[in-house]
């Protein structure tokens, strides 16, 4: 009898096996697929030797992870490579909004009427990463928060849409910038606490800045499980769990899976039959022999890149993809250009770029014109320098990754109530009507991201579990 079995090796299944394993506890995980990683996996998806972040690529939740530095993934190989900029939001007259290191120089790129209303947004967060992060990270009702007034200040504001957020910007430079950073959870502008998401994500580039991998995301997901493998863990690959039967028997099981999968696998009947997916990304990875030809100069020194001219375009793509169910004309694109700080990545002065946009859940058509289209508009000759394209559609990501439901890869809507309750509203979001199964992945609390924080949150709840049953 082992103490617990995890299914599924992806960032926050690999947390919680650690978590537990650190605690003293015998622990097996089995993956899928035949590498670990999840959403934390680098192939060559085009030509030899050119390596491709197959999902995430840019980790500013990950550098700043409570549970990750927690952990000594940096004797396991896991180091962090900081690009000149965090990002770069080119706009049609060759000049950008930067997301820089310092709020200052962030201020003085959104011009003189916003730079101070930047200033008064951010600064009340200034050298509160830490503290904030464990308490916005954490189940918002388990504890008392370690600060409670500087989260009160990040919720007060965060709670609203980021369109009403952006209010404070007299020009759209600074509006356009937000509301891309909002889009990483794919939720219209309108939608509540979207305005919390932006703020995390600004102030993550001044306090712990938006590194990547060096040789690629699957290094986080290498450095944890040798992590485990030192503490006594097992891991098993290639093997797709299909019922709760065919695993030994353990005294809890903790699912890295959607809940809809851990639920048919675990025999919980309907539990979470209300559970929403969202709308999907559609991904395309490039081989490049040349570095992206941005015409605007801080788009060539950033390590991820938005495309959307305005808050009113990128507003409209989102609201296209997850409510309208059409594809955007004008996608907003989320780009990620990996090789300017880890050139081993290609070989030498060729290039590998992501670029994402949205559409709509199970969505079956081709993107990849309309967002080859936005890219030439800030980057003219960019289709010249494709050497090899690799198109991930949303049948195509969830091939890839069964936790991608439809191709939505935040594993459960931004919406309504799973804005919060994820996965439902319950005291512990981790536990199930069983006992012993519990789940870890990224659609319970806090969401999406390689932080591994609900596998942190998972764990804990694991732990409380076990101690109780043995007393
Ligand atoms: C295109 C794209 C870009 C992204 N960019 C970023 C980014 O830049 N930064 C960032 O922080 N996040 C990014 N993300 C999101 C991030 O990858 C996920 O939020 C994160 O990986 C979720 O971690 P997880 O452990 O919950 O689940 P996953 O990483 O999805 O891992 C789940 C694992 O469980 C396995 N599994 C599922 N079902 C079973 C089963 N029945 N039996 C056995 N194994 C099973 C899967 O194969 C998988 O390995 C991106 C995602 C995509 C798709």
């Amino acid at each position: 009898m082992r103490d617990v079995v995890v299914v599924g090796a992806g960032p926050n299944g690999l947390t919680a096996a650690v978590e537990l394993a650190r605690r003293g506890m015998s622990v097996e995980i089995f993956e899928a697929k035949e590498t670990v990683g999840g959403g934390a996996r680098t192939e060559e998806l085009t030509l030899p030797g050119f390596r491709h972040d197959t999902c995430s690529a840019v980790h500013p939740m990950g550098v700043g992870s409570p549970a990750f530095r927690a952990m000594p993934l940096d004797r396991y190989g896991l180091e962090w490579l900081h690009p000149e900029l965090p990002l770069a939001h080119p706009f049609p007259d060759g000049s950008a909004a930067v997301l820089a290191r310092s709020i200052g120089e962030t201020a003085a790129y959104l011009g003189p009427r916003d730079a101070a209303a930047y200033r008064r947004l951010m600064k009340p967060f200034a050298g509160k990463w830490d503290t904030l992060s464990a308490d916005f990270l954490k189940v918002p009702w388990d504890g008392l928060p370690r600060d409670p007034v500087t989260l009160a200040r990040l919720g007060l504001p965060g709670l609203a849409p980021v369109s009403w957020l952006t209010r404070v910007f007299a020009e759209d430079k600074g509006r356009a910038l937000l509301a891309g950073l909002a889009a990483h959870v794919v939720a219209p502008g309108s939608t509540p606490v979207t305005g919390a998401i932006a703020l995390v994500f600004a102030l993550a580039a001044h306090e712990v800045g938006w590194p990547l991998a060096r040789g690629g995301s699957q290094g986080i997901a290498d450095a944890l499980t040798a992590y485990l493998r030192d503490l006594g863990g097992v891991v098993h690959t290639g093997v797709e769990v299909k019922r709760l039967d065919e695993l030994p028997p353990a005294r809890a099981y903790v699912f890295d899976t959607s809940p809809t999968a851990m639920a048919r696998i675990a025999g919980l009947g309907r539990a979470f039959g209300h559970f929403r997916y969202g709308a999907a990304a559609f991904k395309v990875d490039y081989a490049l022999e040349g570095p992206v030809p941005w015409t605007a100069a801080e788009a060539r020194r950033a390590g991820s890149v938005h495309i959307g001219p305005g808050s009113g375009e990128i507003a409209a793509a989102l609201r296209a993809a997850s409510v309208e169910g059409r594809a955007p004309e004008a996608p907003f694109l989320v780009t990620s250009q990996p090789t300017l700080v880890d050139p081993g990545r290609a070989p030498e002065g060729k290039h590998v770029f992501w670029a994402y946009g949205h559409v709509p859940n199970g969505w079956d058509g081709d993107l990849t014109e309309a967002i080859e289209r936005q890219v030439e508009r800030f980057a003219p000759g960019f289709r010249d320098r494709v050497l090899a394209r690799a198109v991930a559609g949303p049948a195509e990501l969830a091939r890839r990754n069964a936790n991608y439901v439809g191709g939505d890869f935040t594993c459960g809507a931004f919406s309504g109530w799973q804005t919060v309750f994820r996965p439902r509203p319950a005291w512990n979001p981790y536990g199930t009507a069983h006992p012993a199964v519990f789940l870890c992945s990224s659609a319970a609390w806090p969401g999406p991201g390689v932080h591994g924080m609900s596998g942190h949150n998972a764990a804990k709840a694991v732990w409380r579990r076990l101690r109780a049953a043995t007393r």
